[in-house]
Formats: structure tokens, sequence, C-alpha cells
């Protein structure tokens, strides 16, 4: 078959690095792609808002599968233009995309369905707010209704932050029309995991859990990113903690969007609080984290063409039967090397050395913002690379992603040292 990804990240790049392995895999498209992913797909340009321009694409191309990365496509209705022209697509609906494109949908959704999660006031005016602000006499979570890139949610300790930052969103100068609405909801206490399955709507394939590190610096420490690092490993989560997640939690949301007439195709992303009283969902994602994928795809057996064929089809349960699709043992880690002054401004354009000895051993490099001049990769992105290997325990793994990234250099590179250390502790613990 030929494949479509949509998209230009790190994400992307091992998404079409793991299709390609698959046996039945002919081509691999890339739309929009970039110089790293070049190197594994074929890349065509567009524009990933423009839903017909894409679908147009794939029809084209004569797409097989369109495999949807980032979460704007699906949110505009790539999903619904390819359904409707008799194309595959890996990734939900615009109706089911809701869940991540506004928070004050995918909190109802939550209430409505009694999937636990927390206690939350939805507003659009001072008046609405300000009771709010005191209603769980401590710290409360401020959250920008729409898509934020990552900007929108701010966790504020002191009453006079929150009234700050519910100022500065209400007014539009935080994240413009997205703070419009917002949430405003409880804090959790607990350790944040993230939990992915692919679905067809109905059969279910988990995926390892994994954890991601938001902050630039190490210790959680620092603004918030697209994302410093992710791990996985099978410690994350207990045998019983992932079945009370799946019965929980997967299933009442894929329950309820069915009762809305929604049969969700792709892969849905809880992000969630394991607290005192059990898993909660601080949001949904439609669609593979990065750089969680990263880790994952690095670990994963299966035939991954396959496996999202059956997704995007309706046929996952059906195929789970046959299906090879566990996991290397041990764990995986990817590092996010990034440009010097990510998150806020960055230089880009800075040469990029020892690619190749990084990946001498094992290692594998993603591309998450490079570009090639002259024959070189130079850095084109905040998010750079990211590093990532595997090994037989989570100790082996740590050690071979920093040993890889160690060999890397570009000037201004940054990395966080201490991905996975909440897993290290955990292991260690034991
Ligand atoms: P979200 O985009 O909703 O996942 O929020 C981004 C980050 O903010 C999460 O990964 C958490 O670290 C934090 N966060 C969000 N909601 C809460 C909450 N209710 N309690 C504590 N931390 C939260």
């Amino acid at each position: 078959m030929n494949v479509l990804v949509i998209g230009s990240g790190g994400r992307e790049h091992a998404l079409a690095w793991k299709l390609r392995q698959s046996q039945s895999v002919q081509r691999v498209f890339c739309c929009p792609g970039s110089a790293g992913i070049a190197r594994e797909a074929v890349c065509r340009s567009g524009d990933i808002k423009n839903v017909r321009q894409l679908a147009d694409l794939a029809g084209e191309l004569g797409a097989d599968l369109t495999v949807v990365g980032p979460e704007v496509p699906l949110a505009a209705g790539l999903a619904d233009e390819l359904t409707a022209r008799g194309l595959h697509v890996a990734g939900p609906s615009q109706a089911a995309a809701q869940l991540e494109s506004s928070k004050i949908f995918a909190k109802e959704f939550l209430r409505r369905y009694r999937i636990p999660t927390a206690d939350f006031v939805a507003c659009e005016d001072y008046a609405a707010a300000l009771p709010a602000l005191g209603r769980w006499g401590g710290p409360v979570v401020l959250k920008a209704d729409g898509l934020a890139a990552g900007k929108g949610v701010v966790v504020a300790s002191e009453p006079l932050q929150a009234r700050a930052v519910l100022d500065a969103m209400l007014s539009g100068r935080l994240v413009g029309a997205a703070g419009e609405r917002l949430v405003l909801e409880e804090k959790l206490e607990g350790e944040e995991v993230s939990f992915q399955v692919m679905t067809d709507g109905n059969a279910v394939l988990p995926l390892a859990p994994t954890q991601d590190h938001k902050a630039v610096w190490d210790d959680d420490l620092g603004p918030n990113t697209g994302g410093m690092g992710a791990y996985s490993d099978d410690g994350i989560l207990s045998e019983r903690l992932t079945r009370r997640i799946l019965d929980e939690i997967v299933a009442p949301t894929l329950d309820g969007l069915r009762a809305e007439g929604i049969v969700y195709r792709g892969v849905l992303y809880c992000g969630l609080m394991i607290t005192a009283d059990g898993p909660k969902v601080l949001e949904y994602n439609v669609r593979f984290g990065d750089p969680e994928t990263q880790a994952l795809l690095y670990r994963f057996r299966g035939d991954l063409a396959e496996t999202l064929l059956a997704v995007a089809s309706g046929t996952l349960g059906a195929a789970q039967a046959s299906m090879k699709s566990d996991w290397e043992p041990g764990a995986s880690v990817c590092i996010v090397a990034c440009s010097e002054g990510y998150p806020g401004e960055y230089a880009t354009g800075k040469p990029i050395t020892g690619l190749d000895a990084a990946e001498s051993n094992g290692a594998k490099v993603f591309h998450a913002g490079t570009a090639e001049r002259d024959g070189q990769f130079v850095t084109a992105g905040g998010r750079v690379l990211g590093v990532t290997a595997r090994g037989a325990t989570l100790d082996a793994a740590v050690q071979a992603a920093y040993d890889a990234a160690s060999r890397i250099h570009f000037a201004g590179m940054h990395y966080r040292h201490d991905i996975a250390r909440k897993g290290l502790r955990r292991a260690h613990a034991l």
C-alpha cells in the first residue's frame, strides 16, 4: 500500500520511519515533511490547514491510508473530507477532535459520561469566573478553551496570580481568541502518565504507557514546551491500574462517543493524573503524542501500517486475532535537543554535526526541526532532534540515549539531563 503521513515534526519522522518497515508498504509520502523525513519518505509541500488540498493530494498519490500527525488538520475536518471521498484515514472526525480542540467540550463530555476528572467551572466572563476562583480553597488551574499549542494552561497557586491570568486570558492577551472562554478547575495531586490507545471505535489496542517532560529545564523548572523528552517502560503502570484506566476511562470515552454518533478511528491520548482516588483525566489529545511517539515506536514490534489500516477501516478487532503487536522488553527513551532560547525566540541555520556517530550504537535520531543546506543538516526549529534509544532496562536505555546525544553538536544546543528520572527512581526503589 501507499501511505501518506501529514505533518513535519519528530512524531511524523518516527511514523514515516516505522511505516516504511511494513512489508505491505510500497511508498511512504509525507506532507509537508522535512529534510530529515525526506530520508524515509517522499515529501510533498502543502498547507496542513487546507483539508481539500490535502485530500486532493491523498487522491493524487493513490494513498491507501492517510495517517494524521498533528491535531490542527483533524480539528479542521481532514478525516471527514477523506472519508467522504472513500479514502482510509487514521485520525478521528472533526466532531471527535473537539475532545482536544475545546477544553469546555472535553470537560462537559467527561461530566456527561461520569469519567473521573477534576471538578471544573466553564466561563466566558469575569462575573462567572471570579466566584469560581475560590471554589476549591487553594490553587486553581486555568485552561484556555481553544487550541493554544501547549501555552493555554496555567496552574496558579496564589489568588493574585489566578486573577492576573484570568485577566490575560479573557482579554485575549495570553493566547488570543483561544482564551476568551476558559475552564477553571481544581488542582489534582499525583503522578502524570500518558496513556494512548489505537482504536477503530470499538476494539482497543493499548500502547505502552509513557511519561513526558514539558518544562524546558531539569527538575520541571522553566516555561512549558511542546515536550523535552519522553520514556516508555512497563514499570510506569501496574497491571491493575492499566485495567482500571481501560475500564474507567477508555471504555466509557468510546461508549460516550458512540452514544453521540461518533465512531472514533485513530489514536486516543489520555493525559492522566494518578491520584489517591485513582486515575483522572487531565486532557484528551486526538492523535499520537510528540515526543512520546518517538519513544513508543522505537519499542513497537508490530506492523504499524497494517495496524493503522485496521484502525482506519474498522477491522481492528478481527485483525488483533492474528496481529503480532507486542513491545520490545525493557524501555525506550527520547531526549529532545532544542535551540537556545526555545520556547521563546531562537536562531536557526546552525550546522549540526555528529548525527551518524549518534546512531552508531543503535540509537535513532528523529528530526523535529532541521533543514538541509549544502548537503549538511542545519537547525530549523525550536525542537530540533529527538535522540531515541532503547535498552533491556530503563537505566540502559537512558544511558544509551544520553551517550548518543553527547555525540551531537550544534551552536546553542540544549537538552534536559533528567529525562526518565522518575522512572529510574521507581526502578531503583523496587
Ligand atoms: P492539559 O493541557 O490540560 O493536559 O494541561 C497541561 C498540564 O497542566 C498537564 O500536563 C498538567 O501538568 C497540568 N495540569 C492540567 N490540569 C491540571 C489539574 N487539574 N491539576 C494539576 N495539574 C494540571
